[in-house]
């Protein structure tokens, strides 16, 4: 019985041999997974010991999936019939490992062995390179003694750090020789902004970490540079697992291919794979990935291992437009159909029993009456005959419409409505901002999110509405019957108020005429202003008033350049201190200023008032608290540090642009439920909590993601496995009230090695860098690192203690699924709010925080890994990017043209001895600031992946050209991951020999 029918259309359907991995709903159903992840569950295990993997796995028995990897595929059998085979594999591999005397990554199945020396830490001296030592019987590591000439400052560097006793800091060293320019930073710009702005000259880590205790953390930075051994001697780079290695390969593996939801437990493809979904019961990876697809049974082997048990959910993530947008189901009158205990709703988890009459709950197993309406017989499967026709029944994502139970007060919502406020004080009308907005509202209001096809009869637009301010606020009429827009003024900000109901919002399409004319009077009547100070609460509080006055939820868009100094309510004041870095109270810079935002925060929920900030600072502003209503409700932060119209303007629009269009709910509640034995305990998001299970967002639009945490409360059970539903009560833009479900199955095991197998590591680092990012609000960095590096080293001395076998303690052994968390976890390290640098601007630290929370996997993936392009020898006919690699100055080329881009910042980085007609078929010399459109293949390709990439993300990024050796190049640096960081932290090689040394430590 495969799961055909309903959504299964060829070719989709065929390639399943159903395995149907639910325990409820559907009864059987075997399927062979088409996705393997690394090593798949099924292929190494064929015959589990008793209690280990049920349902898919084991069923796969019969049919071997092909070996992922060739050269493996012997153990694989072998050890499948082994009763220990976890154990027994990873022997195996050890053992075939020895045989590769010129590698010693072995990128395998099921783990990745690593060996390497360990003397450096014990014996400080000598600074150079790490010492490798290869696995026993294999030797003659390829050194790679040359260097690149752009490198060598650092080498240069780490040789002058013998003083350091232990292990020394990374960050000591730096290529370059002067601070940069201190740009116009922002997280979002590129430019000379990125946000570090200076080159560091302090070790910020230095202190810590005097001795050789294995310390923790405060260190970790640190360990690498004492790792240098003999320069002449160092690990070959290649032979440490590669991140876009690991891209490329599960691309080449599953790329192209349609994912079919319908196996319990099942790993998805990567966040970077091109690949189709097909719903057959379990949620889009688009919408929900899990740190893991296999949960540990019980607390203790939870906290035994130590990895996060989280699942990272985009409700409103978008879809590609050849996979199936999600069926609304209505029930009419009645309403969606939930159980009476738990109040899940009606899903495929549910069990029909009792001839069709009753239905058993997945989540809390309370036996339920079927409605009347409702009622259908059951096949001789013990399935609803009409299973395949309802959404709710064999989908994993649907919506169902609410009724009026579910809007306030009983009354179906009005359709959101937006709201453009503009700060006219001077340094915005001197820059030409407000003229460039003013222009841009023309034409952007027709681009004000459309209606969905199906709702497309019903034709009205969008209710907008018109601000102004600086001390003082202006509020706009624009009814359609004037003929001239009409200014109101509120000065008494304390009390805040709409002066208007009447005229202030209003259709756009009806007003058009009189909000061009308001649109193109706004720079004039503000051309001679002297007012720089400003207000910023009292200008949400009026959005916030309006909206209850129009009874409507809707967004906000604050065009805003300075703190506000003026006397009213949420005046800030400069609180930067560069003295708290690296001190215990450095969370002070992060945490917002409490009073009167806390309350707008809530008033803003409360409404369904989104908030989206787009900032034009000169100086700062104190963004954490600026941007602490709109990190609350859904909202965006954007930053263009020292905004000039010629060369940010096209970049500030785009994100403009790109935002207004958005898909977006409106006024909505999530709620997270799970079947016994686990529950959701903790959230992080641009998300408001008000107890402890409800998730409320004012808006929710489709790059926004909440992470969920979850514990055990009992213990979980293999054959049942566990689920869970994630349920989004929202306004959609039309004003109707729609209930999104989102449902997931996750295998449970006994066994550790089940669980890592089924990790997935972007889904990891972006739980690690959610919560690590809370952290730093309460607790030191130092602890917060601390604590980084000792989860790392525990999870992967608990896989090497539990699934691994014996070996020396000079291998390194990661789990396959896990083999490049090592990377992301230093990256993570040395982002911005992480790094205890004085060189860095507090507001773009802060800024970077608050982005990230509201990040899904895609996001924080290519963030803490930016996609480095080689564009000198590309193929220009081909439409394929070319094949990124490694973010590590080792990768780049005297004569090389890369572009590098993690979806915040993007550059062109030009090598030293380019050939010029490489130079003159992209800038037409001598020009080099910006892009022109040339008239040649190479110009007109570059371009094109730029804009591509552009498109792609949910941010726009100011292009930045750079020349090799330039100063500005430093800028560019900052996100060769892999390297050692230009502030501090320790490079990726050191890093994992430090993390290395600490699992040591723990297994003695
Ligand atoms: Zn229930």
């Amino acid at each position: 019985m495969s799961q055909q029918g309903y959504v299964a259309a060829p070719p989709y359907s065929q390639a399943q041999p159903g395995m149907g991995g639910y325990q409820g709903g559907f009864g059987t159903g075997p399927a062979q997974p088409l996705y393997g992840h690394y090593g798949g569950p099924p292929q190494a295990f064929t015959t589990p010991p008793a209690g280990m993997l049920k349902s898919p796995a084991s069923s796969a028995a019969g049919m071997p999936p092909p070996p992922v990897s060739s050269q493996y595929s012997p153990n694989v059998q072998q050890n499948g019939a082994h009763p220990q085979s976890g154990y027994e594999y990873v022997m195996k591999v050890l053992k075939d490992s020895q045989c590769l005397s010129d590698n010693i990554t072995i990128p395998t199945e099921c783990c990745c062995v690593l060996s390497v020396a360990h003397q450096p830490f014990q014996t400080p001296p000598p600074p150079a390179m790490g010492q490798p030592q290869m696995l026993p019987g294999s030797q003659s590591l390829n050194m790679s003694p040359q260097m690149s000439s752009s490198q060598s400052p650092q080498a240069s560097m780490s040789m002058t750090s013998p003083q350091m006793p232990g292990p020394p800091m990374a960050g000591v060293g730096r290529p370059f020789p002067g601070p940069p320019p201190p740009g116009p930073g922002g997280f979002q710009q590129p430019g000379p902004p990125g946000y570090p702005q200076q080159a560091g000259k302090s070790d910020p880590f230095g202190g810590h970490m005097a001795g050789p205790q294995p310390g923790m953390p405060g260190a970790f930075p640190g360990a690498p540079g004492s790792l240098a051994g003999p320069p002449q001697k160092k690990l070959d780079p290649d032979s440490i697992p590669s991140i876009t290695q690991v891209i490329e390969d599960d691309q080449a593996k599953q790329g192209g291919q349609v994912l079919t939801t319908n196996i319990r437990g099942q790993v998805p493809p990567l966040v970077t794979t091109d690949f189709t979904v097909q719903d057959q019961g379990n949620a889009s990876p688009r919408f929900i990935r899990c740190t893991t697809y296999c949960l540990p049974c019980t607390a203790d082997l939870g906290k035994q291992c130590q990895v996060p048990l989280a699942s990272i959910i985009k409700p409103f993530a978008s879809l590609p437009k050849n996979e199936t947008p999600l069926y609304v189901v209505s029930h009419g009158d009645t309403g969606p159909i939930r159980c009476n205990r738990c109040k899940a709703y009606m899903c495929p988890y549910m069990r029909f029993i009792d001839g069709g009459r009753r239905y058993q709950c997945g989540f809390c197993s309370c036996v339920n009456e079927v409605p009347v309406f409702y009622f259908q017989h059951l096949d001789h499967m013990g399935r609803r005959v009409d299973l395949y026709e309802r959404p709710e029944l064999s989908l994993g994502s649907y919506e169902f419409v609410a009724t009026l139970d579910y809007c306030k007060n009983n009354k179906p919502p009005n359709p959101p409505a937006y709201i453009f406020m503009i700060d006219v004080s001077y340094n915005n009308i001197k820059s030409g901002l407000v003229k460039l907005i003013c222009e841009e509202l023309k034409t952007l209001l027709e681009k004000l999110p459309r209606y969905t096809q199906e709702d497309a009869r019903q034709c009205s637009t969008r209710s907008v509405g018109f601000v102004t301010y600086n001390k003082v606020l202006h509020f706009y009429n624009v009814k359609s019957a004037l003929a001239q827009p009409q200014m109101m003024v509120v000065s008494d900000t304390a009390e805040m108020f709409v002066p208007l109901l009447d005229g202030f919002l209003v259709n756009y399409q009806d007003s058009r005429a009189v909000i061009y004319n308001l649109l193109d009077q706004i720079p004039d009547m503000f051309a001679d202003t002297n007012e720089s100070e400003t207000i910023f609460a009292p200008v949400i509080q009026a959005g916030v008033e309006a909206f209850k006055a129009a009874e409507c939820s809707g967004k906000l868009f604050i065009f805003h350049s300075s703190m506000p100094t003026a006397e009213a309510p949420g005046k800030l004041k400069n609180r930067d201190d560069k003295k708290l870095v690296n001190t215990e109270k450095e969370k002070i810079l992060f945490q917002p200023q409490k009073g009167v935002y806390e309350q707008l925060s809530k008033d803003c929920v409360a409404q369904g008032c989104c908030v989206d900030l787009f900032l034009f600072p000169s100086q700062y502003v104190d963004l954490a608290t600026m941007a602490d209503v709109p990190s609350h409700t859904g909202g965006s932060i954007y930053k263009y540090s020292n905004f000039q119209v010629e060369t940010d303007g096209e970049h500030f629009l785009r994100d403009l642009r790109k935002d207004v269009q958005k898909s977006i709910g409106f006024d909505a509640v999530m709620r997270v439920r799970t079947s016994t034995g686990f529950r959701a305990t903790d959230f992080f998001g641009a998300i408001h909590m008000n107890n402890t299970t409800d998730i409320e967002m004012a808006a929710v639009d489709c790059d926004k993601a909440v992470t969920v945490e979850f514990k055990h409360d009992d213990t979980l059970n293999e054959e049942n496995g566990a689920f869970l539903q994630c349920a989004l009560l929202y306004t959609t833009i039309n004003g109707q009230r729609r209930l999104r479900i989102h449902n997931l199955s996750l295998n449970c095991s006994s066994q550790l090695l089940e669980l890592y197998k089924s990790c997935e590591t972007d889904s990891l680092i972006n739980f690690f860098a959610k919560s690590a990012y809370r952290a730093i609000l309460n607790q030191p960095l130092k602890n917060v690192r601390e604590i980084l590096v000792n989860q790392t080293a525990h999870m992967l001395a608990c896989y090497r203690k539990n699934c691994a076998s014996p070996s020396a303690a000079s291998q390194l052994i990661l789990p396959d699924a896990m083999k490049v968390f090592p990377v992301y976890m230093n990256s993570l390290m040395k982002t911005a709010p992480m790094l205890g640098s004085t060189e860095l601007s507090t507001d773009d630290r802060a800024h970077q925080r608050l982005s990230v929370m509201a990040m899904g996997v895609e996001d924080t993936q290519l963030l803490l890994y930016p996609r480095l392009l080689p564009l000198h020898n590309m193929d220009v006919s081909s439409d394929i990017l070319p094949a990124p690699v490694r973010c590590s100055e080792e990768r780049l080329t005297d004569c090389g043209m890369f572009l590098l881009e993690n979806g915040h910042s993007m550059f062109l980085w030009l090598g030293q001895a380019i050939p010029p007609d490489l130079i003159q078929s992209i800038f037409n010399v001598p020009s080099l600031c910006a892009l022109p459109e040339l008239d040649n293949v190479l110009s007109k390709k570059v371009r094109s992946i730029i804009s591509g990439l552009l498109d792609k993300r949910p941010n726009s990024m100011k292009l930045q050209i750079v020349r090799q050796k330039d100063k500005p190049e430093m800028l560019f640096r900052q996100f060769l991951v892999e390297d050692k960081g230009l502030y501090s932290g320790a490079s990726y090689m050191d890093f994992l020999c430090y993390v290395h040394r600490e699992i040591r430590q723990l297994l003695t």
